[in-house]
């Protein structure tokens, strides 16, 4: 009897051993990426999933609207914690960089209201990379403000996949590496930095603050996918190359930790120099970034093919 339990409870254990082993196998393909390989940056270590939740948060830090502030010129953030949201101002209207989640449109709104525009003026809709935390929230905003959405044209498959509650993801114009968008006096130029999305897209802009010009670049994520596959690798080559050779003054990113927001945020007082004018971290990220990607073949590289 003593025997039959006690196999009885090895049987348990093993089975549930396995479930456990199971299940994590499972996370990792389908739940995200897998906290390896380990690269240290800058004295910090940085696995694929380390990026992804530094760049996520929680879910409240995703849909809890950051206090919105003036960047630059005219140039405000209008996103919530973890997911950036940007707003030009122009004389013509204002120009919306990254919707966001759907849920998030009515945040984003209320920023631009606390920041005393106009959420109706939203004249373009921009995005950095089609996945629903960037660029799902689209169709509303045009919905609500008749915005003008402009999309990178190797994005579009991507982008019309995106169909929140059944909506179509609007296209009112789509752009190609190097093009740009004008609106009130401010111009965005379009660069191809293709790999974490077919059409991710850095967005540049020159302003003036102060007497002075600034480079303003909205770095797309450069995270790579879990499968690097030849193509990718192509693009994410082409890319480290391009976003190295933007000219920048001001880097932001799709989530706010790719900047160090939080941190430059706090340092923003009356009288004091801005701190969202970061030249010599234009190009931390992209390191971080590049990094991580290279760990990441390296490791492919070495695995056994698997047969199925
Ligand atoms: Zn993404």
């Amino acid at each position: 009897m003593k025997k039959h339990r006690l196999a009885t409870f090895s049987t348990a254990l093993v089975t549930g051993i396995m479930i456990w082993v199971g299940s994590t196998v499972t996370s990792g393909q389908q739940g995200g990426p897998p906290d390896h390989p380990a690269v240290t940056v800058f004295g910090r270590t940085y696995t694929p999933a380390s990026i992804l939740s530094r760049n996520m948060g929680t879910a409240d830090d995703q849909t809890t609207a950051f206090t919105p502030h003036r960047i630059i010129a005219n140039i405000y953030y209008v996103g919530t914690r973890t997911l950036s949201s940007f707003l030009v101002v122009t004389p013509q209207g204002n120009i919306l960089i990254d919707t966001t989640y759907e849920r998030n449109v009515p945040t984003i709104r209320k920023s631009i209201e606390q920041l005393g525009f106009t959420f109706s003026d939203t004249k373009i809709v921009l995005g950095n990379h089609a996945h629903g935390d960037h660029q799902e929230g689209d169709a509303l905003t045009k919905q609500l403000t008749g915005a003008q959405v402009m999309a990178m044209a190797e994005d579009v498959p991507a982008l019309q996949a995106m169909k929140p509650g059944g909506k179509e993801h609007p296209i009112d114009r789509v752009v190609h590496d190097g093009e740009s968008v004008t609106l009130g006096g401010t111009t965005l130029v379009a660069h191809l930095t293709a790999g974490h999305t077919r059409g991710a897209t850095a967005w540049t802009t020159r302003v003036q603050d102060g007497g002075r010009n600034y480079d303003v670049v909205f770095f797309s994520s450069l995270r790579a996918p879990n499968v690097v596959t030849p193509d990718i690798e192509k693009e994410f080559d082409r890319s480290f190359a391009v976003v190295r050779k933007l000219p920048c003054d001001v880097p932001l990113g799709d989530h706010p930790a790719q900047y160090e927001m939080t941190d430059e945020f706090a340092r923003v007082k009356p009288g004091a120099a801005n701190p969202f004018i970061d030249k010599a971290n234009c190009l931390r990220e992209a390191t971080i970034q590049e990094a991580v990607y290279r760990a990441v073949l390296d490791e492919q590289r070495k695995e056994p093919k698997i047969t199925r």
